[in-house]
């Protein structure tokens, strides 16, 4: 046994610790399985045991679920399923098939089994302790309990659909996992999803404590005369509840997840069925969408990409990892603050620089709001906000520099004054004893990072580092090489990046990089279509049925208009001639004119209540552009739809062909950390490489003859198309992915 040790105590109960070796956090692997259905056989047969308690060796929690590199990796797929119609060998299947078969030997094995869950349980690990008859739950700071497979484009495959709705009944588990909610100690208390919580290092007493007392090794669904709660679907109020979770989550997935739709058909089946059979129709519904090319793309994002970018895998090999200890913020507003607070929650030393004190100390004011909000949600303790509010250091002192890792620059956008600031700072930067290894980042979102790098004193030391708005929430970086930036600069940018625990990418230096680029033509097209008398409030329906967060017109609002109108000039003037005007446009800028700024003042495209509560649309859009087309058919939801998404993931294919960006994760993930890309396509380009890069070409070419050259294919996808490649099959890069 490899995965789980046992130890049999003087009344008979079983210990079994789960603590997969060389892993500092338990998953379930085939090896695990293995012990796990040794151990119910064990419980089965041997006289001497009573009864069991499970728990785990780890400190950082119980088990994060199924092992998933191992699943989809291909170590199943020698398994076959005899229950299987098609016969069909599928990984996945095996895994869940194996998973499920093992969890109900547990279950049924004749003894009472309580799991002591002393920490975080997600996934297959809930899965376990839904099989088990007790559950005890610590109250630790970060114990959470949850089925979250939906995020992943997955639902629980381990009996899991079946035994949270049998437990909790249909509404709440269909809430529960069609969100992939977690819960808190007391919460997943309340909701009746465990039966105990008990202080930290208790779990293991507590659970032994009720084989001793009670112990009963039926679960309830095995109990004879058991009613889910709330009733199954034969049970009019059951019945009620599908036709109502059908609805919701059709206007919540727009049907872009085939995993939910298979959820809701799971449950609902499965709660006709006796237990064994239930977890067989889970089974086969979990591997049809194990399939889906939307899990597989969600899989590889959310999963593998996410967790390879988190981990550096951008970085220039060769360089030595380094761990900045002082950062100077330059810029003490909206984005030099949220900065500030990020660094200084990862330990760094912040100097927060602005004109003068009383600007920096409203930076520093800022960062307490947020810890304060942070505290009053229980997310942070007193201690830890103290001791991050005690590393920021406000002042408008430049000297105060010297000493630091890196400076990162947030001054108002503008070139002149950038290039001051960088000339100013440098000359305290680069002094002292970090005068050889500093680097200088600017967060610019418009301004070339090479045309900026010639204020600098060393430009190989210059590089882009953009956060997106707030900062503490938005959990991408895009790290841009200006043309003279070293690896060495990039490895350091890279492991401040980590270090404050975001995901970075790294970008080539082109006007708007590559998120902010994608995303401006997904708000442009939106005021094309309202330009062509598509009704605003159609326009951001569909813009939300297609997996955007918003429509684009609210998104704009959300950006603010202002700042909208003030790209737009500024890339006419770039552009020059070649600039062609977005109808709109001139509409947009007078509504800034006339003080409709966005959400940030509650007056945008939409009125937004003072007091809170629902926007209304602004009446007087109306005079601007007069709606000719305000119903919606189906093949006009599917034409903006197209246009929405389209002109977003063509901007992508021109970003690959310019090398602005050159690896197919981190398209992805950019796309969906950066600007909420619809997250059921896995992020742009597989967004791209589902649909088939020459059926692509093709609706490109018929979007381009009807709407214009915005649509135009670049060449690069032409040849993709020509030879039958995907962009991963192209620039995907599996053997740094391997290494990562
Ligand atoms: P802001 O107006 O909120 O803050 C700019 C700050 O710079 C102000 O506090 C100002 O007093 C300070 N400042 C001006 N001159 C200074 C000087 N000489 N020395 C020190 N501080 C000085 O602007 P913001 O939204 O925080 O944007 C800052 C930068 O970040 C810009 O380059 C912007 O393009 C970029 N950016 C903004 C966003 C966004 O969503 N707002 C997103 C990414 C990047």
């Amino acid at each position: 046994m490899e995965c789980f040790k046992t130890e049999l105590d003087a009344d008979g109960i079983l210990l079994c610790t789960f603590d997969v070796p060389g892993k500092t956090m338990n998953t379930f692997t085939k090896q695990a399985l293995a012990d796990l259905l040794a151990i119910a056989e064990r419980a089965k047969t041997d006289a001497e045991v009573k009864g069991m308690v499970i728990t785990s060796g780890k400190t950082t929690g119980f088990c994060a679920g199924a092992d998933l590199e191992e699943m989809l990796g291909g170590a199943w797929e020698a398994k076959s399923d005899p229950s299987d119609p098609e016969g069909a060998l599928k990984a996945g299947f095996a895994a869940a098939f194996e998973m499920n078969r093992v969890y109900r030997q547990l279950e049924t094995c004749g003894k009472p089994v309580a799991v002591a869950l002393n920490g975080l349980a997600l996934g297959g690990g809930l899965e376990l302790a839904l099989a088990c008859h007790y559950r005890v739950l610590n109250d630790g700071p970060k114990t959470q309990v949850g089925l979250p497979e939906i995020k992943i484009g997955l639902f629980p495959g381990g009996g899991g659909s079946q035994r949270l709705t049998r437990l909790i009944g249909a509404q709440a588990a269909l809430m529960a996992m069609s969100e992939g909610k977690s819960f808190k100690p007391k919460d997943a208390l309340s909701a009746g999803i465990v039966h105990e919580v008990v202080p930290v290092g208790q779990e293991v007493e507590a659970a032994k404590t009720w084989i001793r007392t009670k112990g009963d090794p039926v679960a309830l669904w095995d109990k004879k005369d058991y009613k889910i709660p709330g009733g199954g679907p034969y049970h009019p109020a059951g019945a009620q509840i599908f036709i109502m979770a059908n609805a919701l989550l059709r206007k919540q997935s727009y049907g872009n997840y085939p995993a939910v739709v298979n959820l809701m058909r799971a449950v609902y089946e499965g709660l006709q069925l006796p237990f064994d059979s239930a977890i067989k129709v889970e089974s086969r519904y979990f591997v049809n969408t194990l399939q889906t090319p939307q899990a597989k793309a969600m899989i590889r994002t959310f999963f593998f990409s996410m967790q390879q970018l988190g981990k550096g895998s951008g970085r220039p090999a060769g360089v030595e990892k380094t761990d900045p200890k002082q950062v100077a913020v330059l810029g003490a507003g909206m984005m030099g603050a949220g900065i500030a607070y990020v660094s200084a929650q990862a330990g760094i030393r912040v100097i927060l620089i602005d004109r003068d004190d009383a600007a920096a100390s409203k930076g520093k004011s800022h960062c307490e709001s947020l810890v304060k909000k942070a505290v009053s949600r229980g997310k942070m303790t007193q201690e830890k906000a103290q001791a991050l509010l005690d590393l920021i250091v406000p002042t408008s002192d430049y000297t105060q520099i010297a000493g630091s890792d890196l400076v990162v620059e947030a001054v108002f956008e503008n070139t002149e004054l950038k290039e001051k600031v960088t000339k100013d700072a440098e000359a305290q930067l680069y002094t002292g004893d970090k005068a050889e290894t500093a680097i200088f980042g600017t967060n610019t979102s418009t301004i070339p990072i090479s045309l900026l790098a010639k204020a600098s004193v060393d430009a190989s030391k210059f590089i882009g580092i953009h956060f997106f708005s707030p900062v503490d929430k938005m959990m991408l970086v895009e790290i841009i090489r200006g043309k003279e930036t070293s690896d060495e600069t990039l490895a350091k940018a890279i492991d401040y990046v980590l270090k404050i625990r975001k995901t970075p990418i790294v970008v080539n230096d082109a006007r708007f990089f590559y998120a902010n680029r994608c995303f401006i033509p997904f708000t442009a097209e939106g005021l094309h279509l309202w330009a062509e008398g598509y009704a605003p409030a159609l326009i951001d329906n569909v813009g939300r049925a297609t997996g955007m967060p918003r429509g684009p017109l609210e998104m704009m609002d959300d950006v603010a208009l202002d700042l909208l109108v003030k790209i737009t000039s500024e890339t006419a003037k770039a552009m020059g001639d070649a600039y062609v005007p977005i109808p709109g446009e001139k509409e947009v800028a007078q509504m800034v004119a006339d003080g409709r700024l966005g959400r940030k003042n509650g007056k945008g495209f939409y009125d937004y209540p003072e007091a809170g509560g629902n926007k209304s649309l602004w009446p007087g859009l109306s005079d601007k552009f007069a709606p000719t087309i305000t119903d919606s058919t189906p093949e006009l939801a599917e034409d903006i739809r197209k246009r929405l998404l389209y002109i977003q993931a063509v901007t992508a294919a021109r970003c690959f062909e310019e090398g602005v960006i050159s690896d197919p994760r981190e398209a992805d993930v950019g796309s969906i950390l950066g600007w909420g890309f619809a997250p059921w396509s896995g992020g742009i380009v597989s967004l791209i490489d589902a649909i088939g890069t020459a059926k692509f070409v093709e609706e490109l070419d018929e979007l381009t003859a009807k709407y214009g050259d915005r649509f135009a294919p670049p060449q690069l996808l032409r040849d993709m198309a020509a030879k039958g490649e995907t962009f991963y099959g192209r620039f995907g890069k599996t053997d740094a992915a391997k290494a990562a």
